[in-house]
């Protein structure tokens, strides 16, 4: 198995895990020391994606990492934090151990993950997701957040500042930045 990241052909395997049909391990490149995620199972289980208008496509993992970047970019997060969630993701989705899954539960999976790892990302993709369908209900969700950030900031700072870093959320248009 070649390192994702250099093409090196050793790896250290530091962290092994059954799930529901095989085994997730992690791994550390003897090469460049990058970790990655490797999973062996028995023949892969097709996964399908059903789709709101009922369409069934195959479970892309290209496409759930690629959603969850575009929802990340250009926030301040740990190295492999979306790898590592796009992995817990694609665990859980195959330790459910179904062959087809609603759109809408991997959504609400991401959702979730993106909220417990920055609060920017999760309002961008959440926005999209879940259509928030008034400036109401949009405004309630980052009274929740902010209401959660408080309560937590007295005890821990593992998320930078909900409002002080970006500037007000442009309701549509996009997020562009504006210079003062
Ligand atoms: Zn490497």
């Amino acid at each position: 198995m070649n390192c994702p990241y250099c093409g090196h052909l050793d790896s250290r395997v530091i962290d092994s895990r059954d799930v529901n049909d095989g085994i997730r391990r992690r791994r550390q490149c003897s090469g460049c020391g990058n970790r990655f995620t490797t999973y062996e199972r028995l023949q892969a289980a097709s996964l399908f994606v059903i789709k709101k208008d009922k369409r069934r496509e195959d479970f892309s993992r290209e496409k759930l990492m690629s959603g969850i970047r575009k929802a990340c970019e250009k926030r301040p997060l740990p190295t492999g934090a979306i790898d590592k969630l796009v992995d817990d993701i694609e665990a859980e989705l195959y330790q459910m151990g179904k062959s087809e899954i609603p759109g809408a539960v991997i959504g609400d999976m991401v959702v979730k993950g993106l909220r417990d790892l920055d609060h920017i990302a999760y309002i961008r993709f959440a926005s999209v997701y879940r259509d928030f369908a008034d400036i109401t209900a949009l405004k309630q969700e980052l009274d929740t957040l902010i209401g959660d950030e408080s309560a937590k900031s007295s005890r821990s700072t593992s998320q930078l500042p909900l409002l002080p870093v970006e500037p007000p959320l442009a309701l549509s248009g996009g997020y562009r930045r504006h210079r003062k």
